[in-house]
């Protein structure tokens, strides 16, 4: 299959038509991005480490019922995929207190939550990904309740079959964020990517950071906390 017309590119990846207008390419670059695109930088070999991270876990997770976007890895960097239209909204699980919500919630990173939390925001840039709750999503049309619920039963599997995943490498699942495209018949399945971008992910006994917090917080060794992943699952 032949990369077409550059349909989009974005912060992490390029998107590319196909001759089959049910496919896309799509291409992981090493450019890394945080605080909405304000702070931008490179991290070398983080789109080998994305691109074939998630299609590793993807093709996991359709083993565990969930369906997703994936179908044949091209190359180190490029990915056959199904084409969907994105549903604008931002998925995010918490297991663990971090980042916004350690902010928003005055609660310590680190501190175990008593269930998961599952949140949405509006995936909107130019709003900075405003925090919703489902009436927003509903009273905007972003989805119908049907199809959250579809999302929310798949995010929870992808959860639980996550969790243990990680943690079988020596690594916490903190929190995430997916993302979830509807095909052309209107079928919800998982798109995007799960990496170090979009995962936080720590040492299950030191609770040293492997993933994009090093980056957005000026952490040093960011490629080896990529490298690190990559390795402990069994990809390098
Ligand atoms: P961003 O748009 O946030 O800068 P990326 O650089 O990762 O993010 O760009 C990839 C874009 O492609 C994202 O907007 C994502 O929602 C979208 N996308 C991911 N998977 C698919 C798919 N299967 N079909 C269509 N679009 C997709
Ligand atoms: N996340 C992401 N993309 C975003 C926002 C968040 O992949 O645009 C991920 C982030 O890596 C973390 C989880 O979602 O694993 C929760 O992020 P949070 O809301 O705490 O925001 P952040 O602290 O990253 O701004």
């Amino acid at each position: 299959m032949e990369k077409l017309e550059q349909l989009y590119e974005g912060k992490a990846k390029k998107v590319f038509k196909t001759d089959d207008p049910e496919l896309l390419i799509v291409d992981y670059k090493d450019d890394a991005t945080a605080f909405n695109g304000e702070k931008k930088g490179t991290i070398m070999g983080k789109g080998v480490v994305n691109n074939r991270m998630t299609n590793h876990v993807f093709a996991k997770l359709e083993e565990a019922g969930v369906p997703t976007h994936l179908v044949q890895e091209l190359s180190d960097r490029e990915t056959l995929v199904k084409k969907v239209s994105i549903v604008p909204l931002e998925v995010i699980v918490r297991n663990v207190a971090a980042g916004s919500f350690s902010k928003r919630m005055g609660v310590a990173e680190g501190t175990e939550l008593l269930c998961p939390i599952l949140e949405f925001s509006y995936k909107n840039d130019d709003l900075g990904d405003p925090f919703i709750n489902d009436d927003y999503a509903l009273a905007l049309g972003l989805a119908t309740q049907e199809e959250i619920d579809t999302i929310k039963a798949y995010t929870r599997k992808v959860n639980e079959f996550l969790k243990g995943y990680f943690l079988a490498a020596g690594m916490k699942l903190i929190d995430f964020k997916i993302e979830f495209g509807k095909t052309s018949d209107g079928t919800i399945i998982l798109a995007d990517e799960i990496s170090p971008d979009t995962c936080r992910l720590w040492d299950v006994h030191t609770n040293e950071k492997l993933d994009k917090d090093r980056f957005r917080r000026d952490m040093g060794n960011v490629e080896e906390a990529y490298n690190e992943v990559f390795k402990r699952l069994g990809l390098a």
